[in-house]
Parts: structure tokens; sequence; C-alpha cells
């Protein structure tokens, strides 16, 4: 792992978050993008090296909505960037966590990304990602 890649915050409403962490960061939004696979929208907003990625649910029984009704709006993820997801897939596994998936998926933004249980990791949903070339 070499740094946070991003920070995902699970919404209800883009177009109330988007304008809000508009104001916060003090920088547009330079991304939306549907994930087909997760069934999410998202917005990135990029400030410095640091990324904060808004997910909001395009289903109401998906996994974001599930997450909101569970623990209301909020942080839902950290994001690592991985140089090889593969390869830090299966040290993930020999050190006996849990992988969502078992092979990497399409994510946003161009990536490839692989989420760890979060029941073996402190309740924090990890996300490994990496960027396609
Ligand atoms: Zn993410």
């Amino acid at each position: 792992m070499r740094k946070i890649e991003h920070i995902g915050i699970a919404v209800k409403d883009f177009t109330i978050s988007v304008p809000l962490f508009e104001k916060i960061l003090n920088t547009a939004c330079y991304k939306k993008e549907i994930v087909e696979s997760e069934n999410v929208n998202t917005a990135f907003f990029q400030k410095g090296e640091t990324k904060i990625e808004l997910l909001e649910s395009i289903e109401a029984d998906g996994v974001i909505s599930k997450f909101i009704e569970k623990k209301g709006e909020g942080i839902h993820h950290i994001a690592f960037d991985v140089e090889d997801i593969e390869a830090e897939m299966l040290r993930m596994k020999s050190e006996g966590f849990v992988l969502l998936n078992e092979k990497p998926k399409q994510g946003a933004d161009n990536k490839l990304v692989c989420f760890l249980h979060p029941k073996v990791t402190n309740g924090v949903l990890i996300e490994l990602c990496q960027e396609i070339k």
C-alpha cells in the first residue's frame, strides 16, 4: 500500500451533497460516474493529493442504501492505492483477511478494486485500488 487514494462517503442525495462538498472543499466536483457493478453513482473531488468520493445509491435496496439505513450518512470506506492489486489481495488473504470479491472488479475513476470484509478490519471497510494503466 502506498497511500490513501480516497475516502468514500455515503450520501443520500447528490443534489444536496455535491454542492455541499464543493463548498467544504472550495473546489468543483471533477467527475461523476455510475458504477454499474455496485449500482452506485459516484462524485469525485480532489484537493492536493487528497481525493474524496461521494457515493449515492441508484437503487432502493443497494449497498449504499442499506449502509445509510443502518449507520446513517457518513464515512463508508477508506481506499488505499496499491501498485499490484492481485499481489496485495494474495498477501491479505494469506494474512487471514476476508476479501469481498475474489477477483479485482472494475471500480470508478479508472481503477481495479477489491474490498476487505469489515468484520476483520475493526469495522472499517477497506478498499484496495489499483490504477488501470
Ligand atoms: Zn472507493
